[in-house]
């Protein structure tokens, strides 16, 4: 008989209803707590979901309801700013190919997947602390209410403060050096391979694009900015002032050139303050674990994020299935992951360098971009181990 009964999850992204959906099939009772007032449909961008995390996805039932919201992107291209193609990737031998979703989407397949399988979400819950009993966890959220249950599930973003909880002197988010912007513009503007991501590194910045046959072409660029800003000063600058801005910064780089003379500030998608997690070194207490971006939130230049948060959270469920005790399957969920996780975060970070390169790296970039590319950027190379990754379900976890 199982003796963990009862999961408190504190937030309700991707990672909190993915964790839920593994946990009910491993026969584990959950509930969601979310500090949003109401479900937070509409907000984010495109994001990528590769092979590894749309099997992910299979294992908690919701990758059918995911390929009729999303779009296969069978190839990725690499380019230079005159718009020759330096390397082309066409996926890996007997994969699926990886997909492009709107982050709404990707949120509400798994919102509406765990409400119908029962697991309650409850809305405008911000955990404020949590203390861990005999047996068990009390939560207490900002508006005074408590709850218990048999462990707390900090899914909570990279924000989290259920990070903090268990370790006070963990790390915080590190501030990339950009904000990222990105936007639509309409069919036509330039001829766009279909199912394609291109990923141009110019003379002045890096730059991709896809086409969305039903909104247009999708766009989206990193403008360096020193300073970490806060969400509230980037609020106070106009869309009209950022898309001149990245203009000015892009310059004569081609595709971007062409694509932002024809952004409207009005098509701008939401600003995101580019940040990642360093390693952090406790994953979990006696009975509070992590999962997701509060625990490992690569670069968004990795596409992993989001991947990554869905296997923890089927791999975390299936550790709690087979090992009773939750520390010891909290440290069984730790050993699968911890590894890969701070794997594919060191290589976004390597890709970052090269996405920032200084004056002379870009002037060279014509002749640094093609060894890179046979050697340590190599798409194939670097994708292989992070897209072949599989989690065998029905194997016991200890
Ligand atoms: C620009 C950008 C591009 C990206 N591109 C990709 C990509 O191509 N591929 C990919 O796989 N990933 C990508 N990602 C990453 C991906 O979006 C995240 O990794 C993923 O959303 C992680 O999910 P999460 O549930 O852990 O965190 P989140 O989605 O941030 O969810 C956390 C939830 O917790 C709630 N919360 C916070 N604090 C509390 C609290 N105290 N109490 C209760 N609730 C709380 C929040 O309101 C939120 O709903 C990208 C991210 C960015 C920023």
């Amino acid at each position: 008989m199982k003796t963990l009964k009862h999961a408190l999850i504190a937030g309700g992204g991707i990672a909190g209803p993915a964790v839920a959906l593994a946990l009910a099939k491993a026969g584990i009772r959950s509930t969601i707590f979310e500090s949003y007032p109401a479900a937070a449909d509409g907000v984010g961008a495109g994001l990528m979901l590769a092979p590894n995390g749309l099997e992910a996805l299979k294992i908690i039932g919701v990758h059918a309801e995911l390929r009729r919201v999303s779009r296969p992107i069978p190839q990725l291209l690499i380019a230079d700013s005159r718009g020759k193609v330096l390397s082309r990737f066409d996926g890996l031998e007997g994969m699926q190919p990886s997909r492009v979703v709107w982050r709404p989407d990707l949120y509400r397949v798994l919102r509406q997947a765990a409400e119908h399988a029962g697991i309650p979400i409850v809305y405008g819950k911000r955990l404020a602390a949590a203390g861990e009993t005999t047996g068990g966890v009390d939560a207490l959220f900002t508006d005074g209410s408590h709850a218990s249950g048999d462990m707390l599930i900090g899914a909570d973003g990279i924000r989290s403060s259920v990070r903090a909880l268990i370790d006070p002197a963990a790390p915080s988010p590190h501030y990339t050096g950009s904000v990222g912007l990105g936007g639509i513009v309409p069919h036509g503007v330039m001829q766009v391979p279909a199912d394609t991501m291109t990923f141009v590194f110019g003379r002045h910045g890096f730059f991709g694009y896809w086409l969305d046959p039903d909104r247009g072409i999708c766009w989206f660029g990193n403008l360096p900015h020193a300073e970490r800003p806060t969400t509230a000063e980037l609020g106070r600058i106009p869309a009209a002032q950022w898309l001149e801005r990245l203009r000015e910064f892009y310059g004569d780089d081609q595709p971007a050139q062409r694509l932002l003379g024809h952004a409207d500030p009005d098509r701008l998608l939401p600003l995101v303050i580019n940040e990642m997690m360093p390693p952090v070194p406790r994953w979990h207490s006696e009975r509070m674990v992590l999962v997701g971006d509060a625990v490992h939130a690569p670069s968004s230049s990795s596409g992993q994020g989001a991947s990554l948060a869905i296997e923890s959270a089927v791999q975390l469920a299936r550790c709690l299935r087979d090992i009773p005790e939750p520390a010891y399957a909290f440290a069984r969920y730790e050993q699968l992951r911890r590894e890969r996780v701070e794997k594919v975060a060191a290589a976004a970070a390597k890709t970052n360098r090269q996405k920032a390169a200084g004056p002379l790296a870009k002037a060279l970039m014509h002749v640094v971009m093609p060894i890179a590319l046979k050697t340590f950027f190599n798409p194939a190379r670097m994708f292989g181990a992070q897209h072949a990754y599989r989690i065998d379900w029905e194997a016991f976890a200890r």
